[in-house]
């Protein structure tokens, strides 16, 4: 197997692009701006563009990138109708990166947006704004529904499985992670390590399905702790783990 390095690519406020290379090519997952991206590609030969939602933050660039490189494919969900997208992929397609040597299966994750995809393989899962550490995206177009079925598809994926997500978000979610499943030692001793983290100015991510499942409150709502900060949050005992997740993104919508 060939050794391949995924760079974080840090731009506008908290988006991370992330750069997967063998030191000679290089795909690009989600790159929102041109310009960070043209840089991090600096003597390498682009092969590809991987994204996984509509969002002008994480396909902004595409269309100056193509302009430096026409004949880059562009891969991206067929139901967010992007554009920019000439390798239109769907919730089970499969796509061989030739010149990584890299083949990545799509899973559909949507709740974010409706056609939103995860992209995953060897190791690794790229997954935008479908799961970050310690939280989830919000619901801008799909159903608490959406988000069980995204999630729970998700954490089945193996737990050493390092996962690359389009933000730094994970030390205000850890904050609301404390506060919906109060009791979780080891989630403490994950923020400790993020805030160091943080503090010298190193990326959070990525992060590890393993820890997720551990210190994630939207991946935990079978946990007896975080239903019963949900029962004390809505004055309810939730019914399921759909409920669940409806108290936990609407109550993170407005937390502060
Ligand atoms: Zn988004
Ligand atoms: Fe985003």
């Amino acid at each position: 197997m060939n050794a391949l390095k995924v760079i974080p690519v840090p731009f506008a406020r908290d988006n991370y692009l992330w750069l997967i290379s063998d030191g000679r090519h290089a795909a690009l997952v989600d790159p929102g701006e041109a310009a960070p991206a043209l840089d991090a590609l600096q003597g390498l030969n682009p092969a590809a563009i991987l994204l996984t939602h509509h969002h002008v933050d994480h396909i902004g660039g595409v269309s100056e990138l193509l302009a430096h490189y026409p004949s880059l494919p562009v891969y991206g969900p067929r139901k967010d109708n992007i554009a920019c997208v000439n390798r239109p992929v769907e919730d089970g397609s499969k796509v061989r990166l030739e010149a990584l040597g890299l083949t990545l299966q799509v899973i559909g994750v949507p709740g974010h947006t409706r056609g939103h995809i995860a992209w995953l393989g060897e190791g690794m899962l790229f997954c935008g704004d479908a799961l970050f550490s310690a939280g989830c995206g919000r619901l801008f177009e799909g159903t608490p529904a959406d988000l069980e079925y995204t999630l729970r598809r998700l954490s089945q994926i193996d737990g050493q499985t390092k996962i690359y997500c389009a933000h730094e978000y994970t030390l205000t979610n850890l904050a609301f992670a404390r506060a919906a499943e109060p009791d979780n030692p080891k989630r403490d001793r994950y923020a400790a390590h993020c805030e160091a983290l943080r503090k010298q100015g190193q990326p959070t991510l990525p992060t590890t399905m393993a820890i997720e499942r551990a210190i994630n409150p939207f991946l935990r709502t079978d946990s007896a702790s975080v239903v019963a900060a949900v029962k004390a949050h809505c004055g309810a005992h939730p019914a399921d783990a759909v409920a669940c997740l409806a108290v936990l993104r609407a109550w993170k919508d407005v937390f502060s």
